[in-house]
């Protein structure tokens, strides 16, 4: 290694700035008692720090003259542009290509990290086949191949499970199903189904007449539904993930009957107070949050 003389002169540059550090520090600590009086002692000091200074000054131009210069260019592919630019502010632009350069390199670093970490922890409800995932894919069941009539008679069993639900298909594709939920006079929801899994769900407010019934893109202009809108997809991931170790379609079914469950109990929207704080409103919002297990009302910041 240190026969290397690049690396031979960048020891000598350490230990010279070594010795300058020394220097700078014995200086700006000034005389003390033990340098006599006059502070004799403490001239020489800093004389024999200076000598030991030139002494390893001579040291650094003897190894730097021992390096050789390169052939040719260095390749440094476009940024070699950068020497025939004139203008001077141009000409500081390389040490930014060279942190954005490492910049990128980590963000590739990190984002292979995080491809790795959601592999393993995949919320995905769409069934998707990829040839270098085949350890970890979910085995294709039955509740995504459901026949239209089944699917009719699914929803039609839905609509009569509440009252004040009404369930409505408003477009069939082969296996996929968009319906509309109506709640009472408080929300409507539009669900998409792929069988009886649920792959998607926004929430508006009841008097919120959107584009189309089958719109899944428009979001309500209410902060309230807005909110209900990500609760329900948190009830839908959370339902959907209970069911799917378990490879048997009445099992999603079953699923999708409790998500159903979970969005009948908005009907007391308005009405319910947050059982953990016992108030109606929280920063302006009733309780947004319905508990997964008993459909117990909470403001979403007390939610247990
Ligand atoms: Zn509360």
């Amino acid at each position: 290694m240190e026969s290397n003389p690049m690396c031979m002169a960048l020891s000598a540059v350490k230990v010279l700035r070594l010795e300058v550090g020394n220097l700078f520090s014995t200086l700006s600590a000034g005389v003390k008692e033990e340098h006599g009086e006059e502070g004799r002692e403490f001239i020489s000091e800093i004389q024999s720090m200076l000598s030991a200074i030139n002494h390893r000054y001579r040291e650094l131009e003897q190894t730097v003259n021992n390096i050789k210069i390169p052939p040719g260019s260095l390749m440094l592919s476009n940024s070699s542009y950068f020497a025939q630019e004139n203008s001077t502010d141009k000409q500081n632009l390389y040490s930014p290509l060279v942190r954005s350069h490492k910049w990128s390199d980590k963000v590739h670093k990190y984002s292979a990290f995080a491809h790795s970490i959601l592999n393993a922890n995949s919320l995905k409800k769409s069934i998707i086949f990829t040839s270098n995932n085949n350890k970890r894919k979910r085995p294709q069941t039955a509740s995504h191949n459901i026949s239209p009539q089944t699917m009719e008679a699914f929803i039609a069993s839905m609509d009569r499970m509440f009252k004040d639900m009404n369930i409505q298909i408003c477009r069939a594709f082969t296996t996929s199903t968009v319906v509309q939920v109506t709640l009472g006079r408080i929300l409507q929801a539009t669900v998409a189904l792929k069988g009886f899994v649920i792959e998607w769900v926004v929430v508006r407010g009841y008097t919120e007449s959107c584009n189309s019934p089958a719109d899944l893109m428009s979001e309500s202009r209410y902060h309230v539904f807005r909110r209900i809108s990500d609760h329900a997809q948190a009830a839908t991931l959370h339902f959907a993930d209970f069911a799917m170790p378990i490879a048997m379609p009445n099992v999603h079914e079953l699923a999708t009957k409790s998500f159903l469950t979970w969005l009948h109990s908005y009907s007391s929207l308005f009405t319910n107070v947050c059982k953990q704080c016992g108030k109606h409103s929280y920063d302006c919002y009733p309780p947004t949050w319905r508990d997964f297990k008993n459909c117990d009302p909470y403001h979403f910041e007390c939610k247990p």
